[in-house]
């Protein structure tokens, strides 16, 4: 589903290379976890494939089902089935999370060729999501994460997850800043996604997501590049001894 070969990339303004040839394949129905330490280009990654400015990519590439994505508008990488839940999620003020999730999903269909969702359809899918992640229809009036609590951003990036349901879904650290009961209901909203058409990237520091989130694959990531993949023991590696004793035996 998602291919990427020896991906170089550097900020845009800056002589400063952050990812120095990553290779990566994540196939259909897979759950790949990504570990590392601070500063390695795991958020970069994410970054990139999803289309933010800023960076350049000097060399590889990345496609999913076959499809460049490096060379699409971040619009059209959604509609193709991307998404992207970031490690700090944005506040919208002035636009309702209902009206943005609405406008969102419709857009996503139109770029399909598809129609608009009923008002009434819409509402009832969004209930229904909004439900199994406890969030209430407050949370759904108020504007895009203006002052929500940590927890309700991250649960609030899976119900947009849910709503959209692409194929190809990347969660950037959305365990970070979560108690243990939120932790507990994204871990649910995603695995309650989990489908053999559907691919996760998911991006933690911590083994304990992986405890609910069980990865099929996890990957080392340091100074720029993918140093070692093995499968969910991995991460209980990291948990126990930390990254030296990897990163020592990789150098
Ligand atoms: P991680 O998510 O693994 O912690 P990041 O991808 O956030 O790592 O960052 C990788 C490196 O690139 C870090 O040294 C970070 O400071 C640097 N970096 C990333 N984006 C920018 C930016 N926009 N401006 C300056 N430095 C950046
Ligand atoms: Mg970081
Ligand atoms: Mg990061």
């Amino acid at each position: 589903m998602l291919e990427i070969k020896n991906l170089h990339v550097k900020l845009e303004d800056e002589d400063k290379q952050i990812l120095k040839g990553v290779d990566l394949t994540v196939e259909a129905g897979k759950v790949h976890a990504i570990m590392g330490p601070n500063g390695s280009g795991k958020s970069t990654l994410s970054y990139v494939l999803s289309g933010r400015d800023g960076y350049e990519v000097t060399e590889g590439e990345a496609t999913l089902d076959g499809e460049d994505i490096l060379e699409m508008e971040p619009e059209a990488r959604a509609a193709a089935g991307l998404f992207l839940a970031f490690q700090y999620p944005v506040e919208i003020p002035g636009v309702g999370n209902m009206t943005f999730l609405r406008t969102a999903l419709n857009a996503q269909r139109k770029a399909r060729g598809e129609d608009e969702i009923s008002a009434g359809d819409f509402l009832k899918l969004v209930r229904e999501k909004a439900k199994t992640l406890k969030i209430d229809a407050d949370m759904l009036k108020r504007p895009v994460n203006v002052g929500f609590s940590g927890g309700e951003k991250k649960r609030n990036e899976i119900l947009q997850m849910a709503m959209l349901e692409p194929s190809m879904c990347i969660l950037d650290e959305t365990d970070s800043g979560l108690d243990v009961d939120a932790m507990k209901l994204v871990s649910e909203g995603v695995n309650a996604l989990r489908d053999e058409g559907r691919a996760f990237l998911v991006i933690t520091h911590y083994q304990r997501l992986l405890d609910h989130i069980k990865p099929d694959v996890v990957h080392i990531m340091a100074d720029g590049r993918i140093v070692k993949t093995g499968g969910p023991e991995l991460a209980l590696e990291v948990e126990n001894n930390g990254y030296a004793d990897i990163l020592g035996e990789v150098a």
